[in-house]
């Protein structure tokens, strides 16, 4: 089971529970819900000086599109929480082109022409386009979060796809790749990363390569780096003992020799947020991608982005106990747009936006419970709110009146889908 997250009642973060022992805690009046997601309770009667708390890491495996995140208990290597980030940032991409769009077509109706502008402007250093920098901000929000929930001793996340120290040993003791040891995971990573993932010979993609001797070993080949490629399966067994270039391949040969550029700084959105994840004065140790998939093979592990978290940097335990986690699926959804005048699709403007976002103490976004008395939609409704100035809300598509609605959880910028296959293990607790 994926724990639940608690707080003593002076507000600071104590070891994560059971949820068995979360809801008998709620059950007895002894915790109230503090928080929905991740779910969180805070003791009523207890200090944290009272109480004895164990080191925890939080992992992270960033991603373009999404981020893994496992909170491990460093003795016992339980993994009590597991959450996957997806960023939106093709959504920061899309609104910024089409703001771009509509500020050139104004500006650039009924004006009479103007000579470009000096190019006056600065990026400052480190700068990062909008849809990165969202990355690193949002990935930060969370590690925040989780800091204030969980009491966490260090970091560990993943800064780059493989580590030229370790590529550098295995040139010199060559044979170590083929034995599956670490060096092997590295060498695999660089030379994916090299030959675009897919084989060299034919351009396959999405098929098992196979690491491959440009002059094969029965020629007199080395087992150095700038020997090897990948091919597919076919490709291999067809090129069988020539080399490269008799494979009609002169070209791969000449390729192998050169290196990699700028192998170690192959992102540099990993290490903006290592730079922030430093700043929080936390250990932070970092791991390449070699290492993770390695520890993530050893374990016996799907390729999921919080089985990858939990796999990341060299401090992973022997013994990871993932059973029974759910990781909780975070998407952000950002807080909406500042646009001033609604337009109907001629871009005629129709509304305008009120002044005010909150009305009867809800906004837009919030996620209410709302228990309807009487009438056509009788009942309970669990949903997002759309508010309105007058008091009757929107939500899941029917009116509900403002007065029947109380807050579940408050409009934060992002989603929290249910996986549809799973149930989220607190599922029961947040009827509470
Ligand atoms: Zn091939």
């Amino acid at each position: 089971m994926s724990h639940v997250f608690v707080l003593s009642s002076d507000g600071l973060p104590l070891d994560p529970c059971h949820p068995a022992r979360a809801r008998q805690l709620l059950t007895q009046g002894k915790a109230a819900v503090w928080r929905r997601y991740p779910f969180t309770i805070r003791l009523k009667g207890r200090a944290a000086a009272e109480s004895v708390v164990h080191a925890h890491r939080l992992k992270l495996d960033p991603g373009s599109k999404t981020t893994g995140i496992a909170v491990v208990a460093e003795a016992t290597g339980r993994v009590v929480f597991a959450a996957e980030l997806t960023h939106r940032g093709q959504a920061i991409r899309d609104a910024l082109r089409t703001r771009r769009a509509v500020r050139r077509s104004r500006r650039q109706r009924k004006t009479r022409y103007r000579q470009p502008r000096f190019r006056n402007r600065r990026r400052p250093e480190g700068w990062l386009a909008p849809s990165l920098q969202h990355r690193v901000d949002t990935t930060c929000t969370w590690v925040n979060r989780l800091r204030r929930l969980v009491p966490v001793a260090a970091i560990s996340t993943e800064l780059v796809k493989f580590d030229t120290q370790l590529l550098e040993n295995a040139e010199v003791s060559g044979v170590e790749y083929q034995q599956g040891t670490l060096a092997g995971y590295e060498v695999r990573e660089y030379l994916l990363e090299k030959c675009g993932r897919r084989c060299a010979y034919c351009g396959a993609k999405d098929t098992p390569l196979q690491v491959e001797h440009i002059v094969p070993r029965a020629r007199g080949g080395s087992d150095r780096v700038s020997n090897l490629t990948l091919a597919c399966e076919p490709c291999n067994t067809r090129k069988g003992t020539q080399t490269a270039e008799a494979f009609g391949y002169p070209d791969i040969q000449a390729q192998a020799r050169r290196p990699l550029k700028d192998a170690a700084a192959v992102n540099q959105t990993r290490w903006a947020l290592y730079r922030r994840l430093t700043d929080t004065g936390l250990p932070v140790e970092v791991g390449t991608g070699g290492r993770t998939k390695y520890n993530r093979t050893r374990l016996d592990l799907d390729k999921t982005h919080w089985h990858d978290a939990a796999c990341v940097g060299a401090s992973t335990p022997d013994r990871l106990d993932v059973r029974g986690v759910r990781p909780l699926t975070i998407t952000a959804t950002g807080h909406g747009n500042r646009q001033m005048a609604g337009l109907n699709r001629y871009g005629f403007p129709i509304r305008h936006r009120q002044r005010v976002k909150r009305h009867f103490g809800f906004q837009t976004g919030d996620m209410v419970k709302a228990v309807v008395t009487k009438g056509k939609y009788a009942g309970v409704h669990i949903g997002r709110v759309a508010v309105r100035a007058r008091p009757r809300f929107k939500l899941n598509g029917i009116d509900v009146p403002a007065k029947s609605c109380t807050a579940l959880h408050r409009a934060d910028g992002y989603a929290y889908p249910r996986s549809p296959d799973a149930t989220h293990p607190t599922a029961g607790l947040a009827a509470h």
